[in-house]
């Protein structure tokens, strides 16, 4: 273990700044930057433990690394110094918050425990008044559940017992005597003595802190969010300031804009007469930071103000949180907003308008993998229902489903493919997994930055918060809105977008794209330099991809046309034949349906490539399943049908072509090179296709003819030679025509510039490159990933992100000498990482031309090659 000697381990606010997050995390790192910014006045002044100092904590297990309890005791005396007052002293107590903050933010996963340095004579000392009662009970419970683990719950039960006993409804209106006997419950509640010296409570409340990083709840964070458990998290001392000192205080958060539309103006939610915790927890609803302008005028104005400062300084869009004690105004954190897909576009736009950004740094803020989004249904424009009640719109796109009251229930629903809505009181961190299963959440409680509305956001997925005309009785399972009563499995709809709640059986219909998401693509089509096609077998995706603005089809499998429809059969037929008769009148009927197919598919995309598979389909993909064609054998021999015989023959030949490892077998170049004359029907039916889209329309798209599976230069020297001879039957001459491969096996990238004499392109098939080169087969493989990602063998599914080392490499090395033997290579991917942001980005490294992704990933992945443009262009 390397030692910390000599190491500096706490900072002074004063001497940090935004750019040293990793050590002192972002909390620390932003709250120092805040100090320069805004000035000393606006920040209370405090320390930052680092987080290499809980790394040292953790590999010790359990120890403060030598030199910390010194540099603590240092920084706490210039605190105090500062302060003018000191940590316990009886008569006026310095107090202070300590926070968690790791290097991401990991909302309500870390522990904070405020008030600290409260004991039975600095609670005189701070006034003796309710509000040093409030503070001190606050403490209390803080205390006792951060430190000494003591259920939340308990705490909770108390203060009703308290509110019962008193006979009031709020936290607020237990006077000072209720205050004090419920600090005297807390303490009972302890199994041990409450701490008395304030050092001893903040060496607790430091290793309570540390001490969570490694909580069930922060583990289980990281594992979903793929946060190294290796980061530790930094410790905040902060002066406390108080927003529960009465009517003209308050806690609050405060975005820079709308955190859910991203319109302009500033949004958020706030208490009067509360602490922080009260906001984020859920329990008390907040009020909308519009109403604080009444409130406390000269608060709200200076905080617009400081909203504008930190967005110009940060250049982003700002989450902050904020506390007024008796008017005057102190930010506690801020931090570039996580923000739905709708705010992101808007503010981009916005934000470029207003001259806060250039273009390519606008761009830049928008997080591409949550562009989906906004391709989410919404209610039909004109569909009719009743509106059962309307909560806030905390996270944007429209859900149905059947009501569920718990998170295992949703689980349980969802395993049974059923779609549900979780409908809680409030959420908790341990809901989680209900939010992955659920359509969408709907809350009685909780604003706009309550737990629910921040997961449902991170997640994409609709939430109606804070709908608090909603009685949800967990235990009976029912709800009740109005004479409204719905129970368990009762159907709802909701719109995340309006707040909107109904028990009609909306219809949902996809949206149309905004002129913000299209000013957006513009920007990235600008700004990119990666082409961006789109996979399509039908004319129907084909014009669905321009209309999304594919430059292109990089793969049209044309075998998938025949997959369901009556036409397998002929392809069956085709496949099964014995011999070259039967083949050949297979394929004299396939041959007229393919051109007919392919006519189609080239008329939509007239002028752009069309890159044409031929023929790869994995046997059992196309041949009858053995088994059921088993039973039906029997069934005819008993019911001693006419058809039997032909039956039974046809199990034979099925048993003849089955192959054990079909992934692995008689598929794509192969069938090409044992059976030449598919691959020929093909040629002609994408030639006459292209000659006859040609004659009626003056233009056809550039063909782009491409072999499978190929992995010996040898086979695709044979099939070019093939498609050449038929090209020169067909009479291509008129044709933009060229002959490629994918490349989809190792061997193939090994010896990429023999291959490359042969072929005019190369379009990547990463989904068999990634199951040949890791020897994981992509359908069975499920199971195993997941105890693979809790185990952190991987941190990714590689089906959906490339294995940058891995199979990243491969791609890298085909393309480099496979440009080497021919400079003028065209270079494309294929597999489903096209639409995925952080493989496209090593797709641009990679020096590929374009990226191939279903049509409705199309407009990601042109953002995403935008970010991987600029990124390029900024990095040496
Ligand atoms: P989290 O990471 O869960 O947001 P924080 O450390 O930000 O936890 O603390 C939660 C809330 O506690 C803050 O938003 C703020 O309202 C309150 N808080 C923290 N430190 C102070 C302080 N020094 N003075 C007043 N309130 C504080
Ligand atoms: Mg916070
Ligand atoms: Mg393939």
């Amino acid at each position: 273990m390397e030692t910390l000697a000599g190491t500096q381990l706490v900072y002074d606010f004063a001497d940090g700044s935004k750019d040293m997050r990793e050590l002192l995390g972002g909390k620390g790192a932003n709250v120092a930057e805040m100090t320069r910014v805004l000035g000393a006045d606006r920040v209370p002044a405090g320390f930052t433990i680092t987080t290499e100092a809980c790394v040292a904590y953790m590999e010790a297990g359990g120890e403060l690394p030598d030199g910390l309890e010194e540099q603590v005791a240092e920084a706490l005396g210039r605190l105090e110094e500062r302060a003018g007052k000191r940590l316990g002293d009886p008569d006026d107590p310095l107090l202070v918050s300590v926070r968690s903050g790791a290097r991401e933010s990991m909302p309500g996963m870390l522990d904070t425990v405020l008030n600290l340095g409260l004991n039975d004579e600095s609670v005189v000392g701070l006034g003796g008044d309710r509000f040093a009662w409030d503070s001190y009970r606050r403490f209390v419970q803080m205390f006792g559940n951060v430190c000494l683990g003591i259920p939340g719950d308990r705490f909770e039960e108390l203060i009703e017992e308290r509110k019962r006993e008193a006979g009031v409804s709020e936290d607020t209106e237990l006077d000072t005597d209720d205050l004090r006997a419920l600090t005297d419950a807390f303490k009972d509640a302890y199994d041990e003595e409450f701490p008395q010296d304030p050092r001893e409570q903040l060496d607790k409340a430091i290793r309570a802190v540390f001490d969570s990083w490694t909580g069930a709840r922060a583990v289980e964070y990281r594992r979903i969010n793929r946060i190294p458990d290796d980061w530790g998290t930094a410790v905040n001392v902060q002066q406390m300031v108080f927003g529960n000192r009465g009517e003209k205080s308050c806690s609050g958060v405060a975005f820079s804009r709308d955190e859910v539309t991203g319109e302009p103006e500033p949004s958020g939610d706030f208490l009067v007469n509360a602490q922080g915790e009260d906001v984020v927890s859920g329990v008390r609803t907040p009020k909308d930071i519009a109403e604080m302008k009444e409130l406390m005028p000269d608060a709200h104005a200076e905080l617009m103000e400081i909203l504008r400062t930190l967005e110009a300084h940060y250049r982003d869009m700002q989450d902050t949180e904020f506390t007024v004690e008796d008017g005057q105004l102190y930010m506690l954190q801020t931090r570039d907003a996580k923000r739905p897909a709708q705010a992101a576009v808007r503010f981009a736009v916005d934000a470029v308008e207003e001259g806060l950004l250039e273009r390519a740094e606008a761009i830049a803020t928008i997080d591409a993998a949550r562009l989906d989004a906004l391709l989410h249904p919404s209610f039909a424009r004109n569909a009719r229902y009743e509106t059962l009640t309307t909560g806030l719109a905390a996270s944007p796109g429209a859900a149905k489903g059947e009501i569920v009251f718990t998170a295992p229930d949703a689980v349980a629903a969802a395993a049974d493919g059923r779609k549900v809505i979780l409908v809680r009181p409030f959420t908790e961190a341990e809901d989680v997994a209900g939010f992955h299963a659920a359509e969408g959440i709907v809350t009685s409680r909780g604003g706009k930055a309550s737990h629910a509305a921040l997961v449902a956001r991170g997640m994409g997925k609709p939430c109606v918060a804070g709908a608090g005309e909603l009685e949800i009785d967990l235990n009976a399972k029912r709800v009740r809105a109005g004479d409204t009563e719905l129970s368990e499995g009762d159907r709802i709809a909701i719109d995340g977008s309006t707040g909107v709640v109904t028990a009609d059986d909306v219809e949902l219909e996809e949206v149309e794209m905004s002129e913000d998401f299209k000013t957006v693509l513009a920007w990235a089509d600008e700004l990119r330099s990666l082409g961006v096609r789109a996979n399509a077998d039908t004319p129907e995706d084909a014009s669905k991809a321009r209309e999304f603005g594919a430059e292109g089809v990089g793969l049209c499998r044309s075998e998938h046309i025949f997959l369901g429809t009556e036409n397998q059969q002929r392809m069956q037929d085709m496949i099964m034949a014995e011999d070259d008769d039967e083949r050949g009148a297979a394929l004299d009927d396939l041959l007229a349906l393919q051109q007919e197919h392919f006519t189609g598919l080239l008329d939509a995309m007239q002028g752009l490539p069309v890159t044409i598979r031929l023929l790869d389909p994995p046997l059992h993909e196309f041949i009858p399943n053995a088994e059921q064609l088993a039973q039906e054998v029997e069934r005819a021999r008993i019911e001693e049908s006419d058809d039997l015989e032909e039956l039974e023959h046809t199990l034979d030949r099925v048993h003849v072509l089955a192959e054990t490892n079909p992934m692995l077998g008689t598929r794509g170049v192969r069938l090409g090179v044992l059976h030449p004359e598919i691959y020929e029907m093909q040629m002609r039916a994408i030639v006459r296709a292209a000659r006859a889209v040609l004659e009626a329309k003056g233009s056809s798209p550039l063909l782009e003819v491409m072999v499978p599976l190929v992995t010996y230069e040898h086979e695709l020297e044979l099939m070019r030679g093939l498609l050449e001879r038929v090209a020169g039957e067909e009479d291509a001459s008129t044709l933009d025509l060229s002959i490629g491969t994918m490349i989809e096996l190792p061997r193939a990238c090994f010896v990429a510039d023999r291959i490359a004499r042969q072929a005019d392109f190369f379009s990547f098939g990463t989904n068999d490159l990634t199951q040949t080169a890791l020897g994981f087969s992509r359908d069975d493989v499920g199971g195993m990933l997941a105890r693979y990602l809790d185990l952190k063998i991987v941190d990714r599914n590689p089906f959906e992100t490339m294995d940058a080392p891995g199979v990243g490499w491969l791609v890298r090395l085909a393309a480099w000498t496979g440009r080497e033997a021919k400079p003028d290579l065209k270079l494309g991917i294929c597999g489903e990482h096209g639409g995925d942001p952080d493989s496209i980005e090593l797709f641009q490294k990679a020096g590929l031309d374009y990226v191939s992704c279903s049509p409705y990933r199309v407009p990601i992945a042109r953002v995403a090659a935008a970010q991987s443009a600029i990124r390029a262009s900024s990095s040496p």
